[in-house]
């Protein structure tokens, strides 16, 4: 089972499987020196995927280490990418934006404030020069639907969604994750699935020793969707980097941000090798959603619990999200300098 039978429970396990072990075995998966950044709740305007993650060129994601942990977002990414290697006028240096230029300029002083290009002033005009070349360090995209519990009904409300991923290509491979129900032809595989997506079956056991507390099975294999002309598609390839910032940004233990570990309520329980939420309030896990400040059993951490030396400073909650927050920088690192299991 998986914590509170609930999608989000079983998300958060589906990334950390992913962090450690991906890719699924005997997929095509990535070359076999790619790092991984795994992610959830990440996408476009149009449509968000529950776990995005993106196989990075090992060399080309230490390089992008240079640009700090934020993400860049577009405007910056404007930037940087175009930044000249020697001082030039900002509006020479940089592509059209199709935009006014003041809001480029904004972008300007905001990246030299991050320290992403450098910026001075000559005349009345502003000149910039990058401090490093921005890395192509993104290989391939890879988008799961979370799905615990796939049924006739899951499967139809999924099924246009999946086709529409197939066909704009976003992703270079769609999967659908669903928890494996130990028959001898899962569900899934009898549901209406795009045959290009893949199904993976994951069975989990909070006990079990080393990585035997996630097994993964792949019930269909997928079909890689990557347009032919994906090279040269430069708006394709603009967005995709943008997912991939966010990704590199945000990570998937982003809860942290969102929830409220600030509630005395709220634990990190162990399960197998993920650390996955608790309520104590409700006695079980609890969902993103229902972990918030209307939640009508959120207390906030007793004014005690900040003092008197209590070993993390700020009390139970921000060591929390301290906890969470240092977690996501390590296994960046981790990923960055080629380890790709972490603990
Ligand atoms: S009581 Fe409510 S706000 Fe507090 S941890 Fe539980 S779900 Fe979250």
């Amino acid at each position: 089972m998986y914590p509170g039978a609930t999608e989000f429970g079983f998300e958060l396990l589906v990334c950390r499987w992913a962090e450690t072990s991906w890719p699924p075995e005997a997929s095509d998966g990535p070359e076999s020196d790619a790092a991984v950044l795994v992610s959830r709740q990440l996408g476009t305007r149009r449509r968000r995927w529950d776990t995005i993650v993106v196989e990075c060129d090992p060399a080309g994601l230490a390089a992008r280490a240079r640009f700090g942990e934020r993400e860049l977002d577009s405007d910056l990414l404007h930037v940087v990418r175009n930044a000249p290697e020697e001082w030039a006028w900002y509006r020479d240096a940089l592509p059209h934006p199709g935009y006014p230029w003041r809001y480029v300029r904004a972008a300007v002083h905001r990246a030299a404030g991050r320290g992403v290009v450098e910026k001075r002033r000559r005349g009345n005009r502003i000149e910039i020069r990058r401090v490093a070349p921005y890395p192509d360090w993104v290989r391939r995209i890879v988008a799961i639907e979370n799905k615990p519990d796939l049924d006739a009904s899951a499967a139809r409300a999924l099924s246009e969604q999946l086709t529409r991923d197939v066909e704009t290509a976003l992703a270079d491979e769609v999967w659908v994750a669903t928890h494996a129900t130990g028959r001898c032809v899962e569900p899934a595989l009898l549901e209406d699935i795009p045959v290009d997506v893949g199904i993976l079956a994951f069975s989990f056991d909070a006990d079990a020793p080393g990585d035997g507390w996630a097994d993964a099975s792949v019930e269909w294999h997928p079909s890689e969707v990557t347009p032919a002309d994906a090279e040269r598609d430069e708006d394709r390839r603009t967005t995709r980097l943008e997912l991939a910032e966010r990704a590199y940004g945000a990570g998937w233990r982003s809860y942290h941000e969102t929830m409220r570990p600030d509630c005395r309520h709220f634990e990190l329980r162990r399960f197998g090798r993920a650390l996955v939420p608790h309520c104590a309030a409700k006695a079980r896990p609890q969902t993103a959603a229902e972990c918030a400040g209307s939640c009508a059993d959120f207390e906030p951490e007793p004014p005690v619990w900040r003092t008197d030396g209590w070993p993390i400073e700020g009390g139970p909650g921000k060591g929390l999200q301290a906890l969470l927050h240092g977690r996501r920088e390590w296994v960046r690192e981790r990923t960055t300098d080629g380890e790709k299991r972490v603990d």
